[in-house]
């Protein structure tokens, strides 16, 4: 006992040491692997050129001229940092600007930026969902969601993934409930599902909410830039303008730099000014991202080519991975899970392409059901052919021999 006692006063976050030892036991302890290079198609990890599979640069942009430009043009008009949150002194006009740019590009009234996608969602949803509101949340939304329902004291409805009977009934118990008719009900999905790459069915959805008076609201992290006409996202790619009421986007993914944002009504974006914490609580962009993310929005309209791209290499290597025999789960979007079973087997095999010069990261528990545990890809519009064909060589290799295929 007094043993005990003095090894937690020599070290009270011993635990730490425990769990680590734990992750290591189990096979996924990780170290981060460092990029020295641009984030390109091609760059040095780890002192090592490899071709990469797991950024979420999908058009190229974070490189793109115009959008280095565009910031360094900001830092030196306006310097490197904001100087404050946004409601103090720390709203710039770059940051108006970039929102009303994005609220024409998004076809909704208004928009309000935060510092990423996952503030967007701690910060609004708390708002929109009161207490005393129902949250209907399909089972794989992203760990921000997730994260912004348990800010709320609403009430919170897990649906089964992409389960549209499986709503319809949720929303039905909800409006069938005493008092139930009254309620602020929320459906809230993913637009793609960023671990699986399948694309929400947002029509069903819409209808099913709107059957129910719900309000619905999308989180397009991984289809802003990626779906719809000029990558608006899914609304756009389904045809749902006026019947999504909020969306979520995010800047640092495919638009190449940092930030998240919500579109929707002129009152969503004012109430947010006075009560949504990481926008009243935290700094702002400093000029150079929102610079950055204006000249992605021109390049987003002036270069369709990248999108078009971009959709040939997804099915160029879908259709590759799917002829080795891989399990690739059902994707419909440039995210393609490889599926390797337990969370040890999918390090061991983004470890092993990393020898052979290919950089996928391994994905497992909590990210991923244990037994699901894979390496995701995503591939760019930057990949050529030839470098797509070198790591479907590589996954050919690495598979036969950790016996996947
Ligand atoms: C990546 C992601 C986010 C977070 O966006 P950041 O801008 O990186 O903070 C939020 N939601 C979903 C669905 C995502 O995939």
């Amino acid at each position: 006992m007094t043993d005990t006692i003095s090894a937690r006063a020599r070290n009270p976050l011993a635990f730490l040491d425990a769990e680590i030892e734990d992750l290591k036991a189990k096979g996924l302890y990780r170290r981060l692997r460092v990029v020295q290079s641009e984030q390109r198609s091609r760059c040095v990890i780890d002192g090592r050129e490899v071709i990469t599979l797991s950024s979420n640069n999908y058009l190229g942009l974070n490189t793109h001229p115009r959008l280095r430009d565009a910031a360094i043009e900001a830092v030196r008009r306006f310097g490197a940092g904001s100087g404050a949150v946004r409601t103090i002194a720390g709203t710039m006009s770059l940051h108006e600007e970039l929102e009303r740019r994005l609220a024409e590009f998004k076809q909704v009234p208004a928009v309000l930026t935060f510092q990423s996608g996952f503030t967007a969602n701690t910060g609004v949803i708390p708002i929109v969902a009161p207490e005393g509101a129902v949250i209907v949340s399909d089972a794989l939304n992203h760990a921000s969601i997730i994260d912004g329902i348990r800010l709320t004291k609403a009430e919170r409805k897990v649906f089964p993934h992409s389960d549209m009977d499986g709503l319809r009934s949720v929303l039905g118990e909800v409006r069938a409930a005493p008092g139930g008719a009254e309620r602020t009900v929320l459906v809230i999905t993913d637009g793609v599902f960023s671990m699986d790459g399948d694309i929400a069915r947002l029509p069903e959805i819409v209808d099913a909410a709107e059957e129910a008076d719900a309000i619905v609201y999308v989180d397009d992290a991984h289809a802003s830039g990626v779906l719809g006409r000029n990558g608006r996202g899914s609304v756009d790619h389904f045809g749902l303008h006026g019947r999504v009421h909020i969306q979520v986007g995010t800047l640092s993914k495919a638009i190449g730099v940092l930030g998240g944002y919500v579109a929707g009504s002129e009152a969503l974006r004012e109430i947010l000014i006075h009560r949504a914490r990481p926008f009243l609580f935290s700094t702002s962009h400093p000029p150079a991202v929102a610079a950055a993310c204006l000249a992605a929005i021109d390049v987003l309209e002036s270069e369709p080519e990248l999108i078009k791209r971009l959709w040939q290499n997804t099915r160029l290597f879908k259709a590759g991975l799917a002829r080795l025999g891989f399990d690739i789960g059902a994707s419909e979007t440039p995210i393609t899970p490889v599926i390797a079973g337990s969370g040890a087997m999918a390090m061991k095999l983004s470890d092993r392409l990393f020898e052979e010069g290919v950089f996928a990261q391994g994905i497992g528990f909590p990210t991923v059901p244990d037994d699901r545990s894979r390496v995701r890809t995503i591939v760019t519009a930057e990949h050529s052919s030839d470098e797509l064909k070198t790591c479907l060589t590589a996954f050919e290799k690495v598979g036969r021999e950790l016996a996947l295929i």
